[in-house]
């Protein structure tokens, strides 16, 4: 950066065309300083090869043209609808443009504009274009006193179409500040905060080269004003590196934090207990249960203390693995706890645990919110004393008067129930115990580096052999009958069941209401069978009650909302029966659907759509099994927006790289952003100073939020 004070970090206000009210409304957009002007790209452009001629536009189709305005108007119709219609005219002819009920543009339209429409073409009085988006590209004043400073665009002769490689950028725009006035704002000052900007550059040249990406200079220029549009997605790679390099760089330095300030424990005692298991266990692990179980063993026998996350598909078999890296610890004299999101989950695995490992001698004590009394007592002195060597819990084990004589490894099962907040908890209490977070959500492998980079991840990609795979049936309104008759024939020979509703409306209300109407339906259809309710406004004993009575098997038909305990374990299950299902996204459906499959039976999954047909997900769903799979389809079908927008993080992380295609990327940023960070943690080498300067300018912010590791 040159001397003296720079238009990049001045307010956008002082640039040229702003202005103090025009400042505001660039707020809106997260736009503040020249800088932010600079990083406010369009989101997509236009050009010949996506403009089409007016004279071969066809109806039916849909379309995009620039012309010039040459007539316009508000016309009512016989309904009392105004609409305010204008003829475009490019080089091949003209067509009448309407937007029903808009009349007000009347006031922003004028004759001489050349407009930018999209929208698909209508037959009525001939053809009709009907915009669902337009853009004015300039003003028939603009284009009679253009100022010196003149874009590319405005000294063009005034086209009636766009000549082969003109591009016109489109940016996001926002309410009294429209695409057209941005556009301009940055043309005028364009040139001025790239010359602010300079050689400047966070990513080092050589790793440009490496990666075939221009330089930060050139990409910015590009984007905002390409002379073809095949130039843009090089550039956008290029913003999409910087920023994941970042994000990882971010993520690194929170991990080296926690391995080189916090003393772990190294793990290193003789495998006894836990080759006892290995050979007491009536399978042989899976290769990917190997592979998980070998990284985190060499994990723990360091002496920094371990941060992982443990990704498996439903019934992959994570809880050995688990079980595995407890007895790790308690051979190494420590003491291993683990903890569930809900009472009934603790409970679930402290019997898993305790058939597993009682043999080996290693008897599970449980504390939760249900423990009370002398047994807490008792529970809480083992737990002080050491002689409670293995802990399932709640939330209880992290509450105030539970004291560890040796803490260990602390097992999380089930993230997503868990953040950021009682990571830090962990942490604070004392010495740091090694961590293992369990999930059952897979997500790609993108997006897991991308929002918890900063722990380490081993990942159970396959299914024990010999399962049999649910079947799973999308159906319609009118297969409803045959398919409740099919529920039938399962209860009738003992099997149990699930009808999951989905959340009505965000209404706890509404949602109890319709699973109450469809409780009684089936009461009525299946007298012989127990049926029992399962929703949010029944108290919580009420619900504790009808899912330990369907866990126990005295209750055949389970009807209830999404309240259901996720990892809830009852083999018996064989048909899950998924009302609405267009409501749920495909992670949740996916769960759903492991509630199931758990036993020698062969089991069902029926899933009724209310729509005629069954959307793209829905389709997914029934031909994959497969967690990650889906996952990957999520991403693909929802696009990555919709999954950042209510993350943990409370900001959406990447606003360039999209993690379906810069995949490359995002490991070429990992490797060197945890390569310098090993060698120089506190980044204060001369070579690394200025991403330290760098880091603070994108996160200041969001950084203290990573204090917790
Ligand atoms: P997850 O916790 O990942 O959902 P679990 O650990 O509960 O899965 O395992 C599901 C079932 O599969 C359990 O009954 C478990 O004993 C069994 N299992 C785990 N690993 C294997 C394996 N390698 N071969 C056969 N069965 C296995
Ligand atoms: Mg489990």
């Amino acid at each position: 950066m040159k001397g003296g004070r720079s238009i990049l970090r001045e307010s956008v206000q002082y640039l040229k065309g702003v202005g103090p009210r025009r400042a505001e409304r660039f707020a809106k957009l997260d736009v503040h300083t020249g800088r932010d002007l600079l990083y406010h790209l369009p989101y997509r452009y236009e050009d010949a090869t996506t403009v089409d001629a007016i004279s071969e536009l066809k109806v039916g189709q849909d379309a995009t043209v620039i012309g010039r305005v040459v007539s316009k108007g508000v016309i009512p119709t016989r309904r009392r609808l105004r609409v305010f219609r204008a003829v475009l005219r490019d080089g091949s002819g003209h067509i009448e443009c309407a937007w029903p009920g808009r009349p007000w543009l009347d006031r922003t339209i004028d004759k001489g504009d050349l407009l930018l429409a999209s929208g698909p073409v209508r037959f009525y009085h001939g053809r009709q274009l009907q915009p669902r988006e337009h853009i004015v590209l300039s003003r028939a004043s603009d284009d009679r006193a253009a100022p010196a400073d003149t874009s590319a665009e405005r000294s063009a002769p005034p086209a009636e179409r766009p000549a082969a490689g003109r591009v016109f950028p489109v940016y996001p725009a926002t309410e009294g500040l429209t695409h057209r006035q941005i556009r301009a704002v940055v043309q005028l000052n364009l040139s001025r905060l790239l010359s602010d900007l300079g050689e400047e550059d966070p990513v080092p040249g050589d790793w440009l080269r490496e990666l075939s990406l221009p330089p930060l200079a050139e990409a910015l220029r590009t984007l905002h004003r390409p002379s073809a549009v095949a130039e843009v997605e090089r550039c956008r790679r290029r913003l999409a590196f910087e920023e994941l390099f970042f994000l990882q760089l971010l993520h690194a330095r929170a991990r080296a934090r926690l391995r080189h300030e916090v003393r772990g424990f190294a793990f290193d005692a003789p495998p006894t207990l836990t080759r006892a298991l290995l050979e007491a266990l009536p399978f042989k692990l899976t290769a990917a249960q190997r592979r998980a179980w070998s990284e985190i063993e060499a994990d723990m026998a360091r002496s920094a203390p371990m941060n992982r996350l443990l990704q498996g598909d439903v019934g992959s078999g994570k809880t050995v693995v688990a079980a595995l890296a407890m007895l790790k610890t308690i051979e190494a004299g420590r003491q291993a706890a683990i903890m569930a999101p809900t009472e009934l989950l603790a409970e679930q695995h402290r019997r898993t645990f305790e058939k597993m490992l009682g043999p080996l001698g290693v008897e599970p004590d449980l504390l939760t919110g249900a423990v009370t009394g002398k047994a807490r007592r008792q529970a809480l002195e083992r737990i002080a004393t050491g002689d409670a060597r293995l802990i399932v819990g709640t939330h209880a084990l992290i509450q105030e008067g539970v004291d560890f004589a040796a803490p260990g490894l602390v097992v999380i099962d089930e993230q997503h129930r868990f953040g950021v907040e009682q990571r830090r908890r962990l942490r604070e209490s004392g010495e740091a115990p090694d961590a293992l977070v369990m999930s059952a959500t897979p997500i790609p492998r993108s997006l897991a580096l991308v929002l918890y980079g900063d722990l380490d991840l081993s990942i159970i990609d396959e299914l024990p052999p010999g399962r049999r795979p649910i079947r799973t049936a999308v159906r319609g309104p009118e297969s409803r009958d045959a398919a409740f008759d099919f529920l039938g024939d399962q209860l009738a020979q003992g099997r149990q069941a699930y009808v999951i509703y989905p959340l009505v409306e965000e209404s706890e209300a509404l949602e109890a209401r319709a699973a109450t109407v469809m409780f009684e339906q089936l009461q009525a259809r299946f007298p012989d069978i127990a049926v029992r309710l399962l929703h949010g406004r029944l108290s919580s004993a009420e619900k504790d009650d009808a899912m330990r009575s369907f866990l126990a098997g005295d209750t055949g038909l389970l009807v209830a909302t999404t309240v259901i305990e996720v990892g809830i374990d009852v083999p018996n299950a064989t048909v899950m029966i998924i009302e609405d299902a267009e409501r749920f996204g495909l992670a949740q459906l996916h769960q759903l659907r492991g509630r199931v499959g758990r036993g020698a039976e062969q089991s069902y999954c029926i899933v009724f759509h209310a729509s005629e047909t069954p959307s793209e997900r829905l389709v997914a769903f029934e031909k994959k099994t497969d967690g990650f799979e889906l996952a990957e389809e999520d991403l693909r079908i929802r696009g990555q927006g919709d999954l950042f927008g209510k993350e943990q993080h409370g900001a959406v992380l990447l606003r360039f790289a999209q993690l379906d295609r810069d995949f490359d990327l995002l490991e070429a940023g990992r490797r060197r952003a945890r390569g310098i960070v090993e060698a120089d943690p506190g980044l204060s080498k001369p070579a690394h100073r200025r991403f330290r300067h760098e880091l603070d300018l994108r996160y200041a912010r969001r950084e203290a939020l990573y204090h917790v590791g």
